[in-house]
């Protein structure tokens, strides 16, 4: 039978019994985009683990699939610099970072946190950990 693939729209041929038409092409992405998503939530228990010990609380967003966006909000008055959570993040992960953030909207400063090539971690796999500032009153 000829359809079109659900997510690519090339013409594919399908056997019947498949839940859904997909090329061969959109079905590799498809299971790359499920181990990434496993992978992320593997880790997120530490790094929330991780925050919360130095005085924030995380939030996540995004859809999982590309990079793990984390939002890192100051939680308690005594809380470390931005930086540090960063690095304490990093540690914990056994990755490295780019001390180097970016300013974005409102204040918040974007930092990326990458993986160490391991057998385990999907090899496009980083962190983008926006982290608000505390208030300065
Ligand atoms: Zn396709």
């Amino acid at each position: 039978m000829r359809v079109k693939c659900e997510i690519c729209k090339k013409p594919i041929v399908t056997t019947k019994g498949l839940k859904k038409d997909i090329c061969i092409m959109c079905a590799k992405a498809e299971i790359e985009k499920a181990t990434v998503r496993k992978f992320y939530l593997s880790i997120i228990p530490d790094i929330i683990a991780v925050a919360r010990k130095s005085g924030y609380a995380i939030g996540v967003h995004g859809s999982l699939t590309r990079d793990l966006d984390l939002i890192g909000a100051p939680w308690i008055k005594r809380c470390v610099k931005p930086i540090e959570l960063v690095k304490r993040i990093a540690k914990a992960l056994d990755g490295f970072y780019n001390p180097n953030g970016t300013v974005r909207p409102h204040g918040r400063i974007s930092y990326l946190i990458y993986f160490k090539i391991r057998e385990n971690i999907p090899p496009h796999a980083y962190i983008d950990l926006s982290i608000y500032q505390k208030e300065k009153i």
